[in-house]
Parts: C-alpha cells; structure tokens; sequence
C-alpha cells in the first residue's frame, strides 16, 4: 500500500502537539453540541486561497464549500445530483448560517482556463463543463477594447463573484431568509501575492480593501 504523505504526518504532529492543546476543550465543546458556525464560506480549490487562514478561523467557524472559481449553481431541483446546492441546503435549513460569504480571489485558474478557452478544454472536460455555469444563455464574456489582459482576468474574477451571489438568490430558501433580513450575503476577493482582501459594497458594486 502507498505511504500516506510524510508531511501530513508531520503537519499532524504540529497540530497535536501545538494547536490541539489551546483548543482542545473546543473540540470537546463542538463535538457534544454539534457545530453551529455563524458564516458559510464558498470559496475556490486553489490552495493558496485557505479561508480558515485568511479570517484566521478556528474549528466550528466556518462552513466552507470549495470549488473550482468559487462558482453557485442556480436553483436546479431536477434529477441531478448537485454538491454545492446540498451543502447550502444544510448550512440554511439545518445550520441557519447568518452569513453567506463568496470568496473570489486573484489568479484564479479556473477563470483563467474559462478566459483562455484554452484546449484541452474539449466539451467533455470537466472544468469546461463547470465553468459554463458562470455564464448566462446567449451571453458573451470578451474582453473590451483599451483593456489589458490582466484587468480583463480581474474583471472576470471579480465578476465571477457577483454571478455567484445572484445565484444564490435563485434559491428560494436563501432569498426567504435574506428578505426576511435573518442572513447577509457578501462578496469578498483575496489578493494572493499581497495576502489582501477586498470586501464588497453591495451599493456601490465595488470591492473595497478591508484595510
Ligand atoms: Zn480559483
């Protein structure tokens, strides 16, 4: 049988013996009550982006779902299965998360990949296929004249951002509990190479440093 990852093994030892004693009486706690976090994060895969590092969170904080370019499916109550509407489900329904926060981030290589259209990229891929859900029928995502290749990716990050938040509000359980004024929805972006975050204002439809 193949190994298990030695620096796992070893980053368990550091948790056990550094981390685990200040928060172990935490992790009792939890395990007894069951978690009750105040925020569901929706984040992407990218290992540069941790959202328990970013907002320095400890264990029963955050309910994170991620996946490639942090993307919500619409409401879609067919005969599909769908990972990101199951775990929005629980965090609503069963947890009745206060926050919802959309986490997009800098070079993101999912909206790179969905810029690019870069092969192999063929109709059967999975990320080709997932991305698709970024955009709307009939719509075309071009970058614009006088703009330059690294705003138009930042513009498509970020706009990734607010598809997912207007997704979100397809959902019929989410929009009850935003208008009913009991759970927020917000958008942030994560600056990899500064380790800056910008936070939404919804109003102004821009992302302003958290700084
Ligand atoms: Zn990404």
């Amino acid at each position: 049988m193949a190994s298990f990852p030695q620096h796992l093994l070893d980053g368990y030892r550091t948790f056990t013996t550094q981390r685990l004693p200040t928060e172990q009486s935490r992790y009792r706690e939890l395990s007894e009550r069951g978690q009750s976090p105040e925020t569901m994060l929706i984040g992407c895969s990218d290992s540069r982006v941790s959202p328990e590092v970013i907002f320095d969170a400890g264990p029963g904080e955050l309910f994170v779902v991620r996946n490639v370019a942090n993307l919500v499916p619409v409401y879609q109550p067919d005969t599909g299965t769908h990972g990101v509407s199951a775990a929005l489900e629980s965090a609503v329904h069963v947890l009745k998360v206060k926050h919802i926060v959309v986490l997009g981030h800098a070079q993101c290589g999912g909206i790179r990949a969905f810029i690019d259209k870069i092969q192999p990229l063929s109709p059967g891929d999975f990320i080709g296929k997932w991305m698709q859900m970024f955009i709307k029928p009939g719509e075309v995502v071009e970058q614009r004249e006088h703009e330059s290749m690294q705003d138009f990716v930042v513009r498509i990050e970020k706009a990734a951002v607010f598809r997912s938040l207007e997704n979100l509000m397809t959902f019929p359980f989410v929009r009850d509990r935003v208008e009913r004024g009991e759970m927020q929805l917000h958008g942030a972006y994560f600056g990899v190479a500064e380790g800056s975050l910008f936070v939404l204002d919804r109003v102004a439809k821009e992302f302003v440093s958290a700084r």
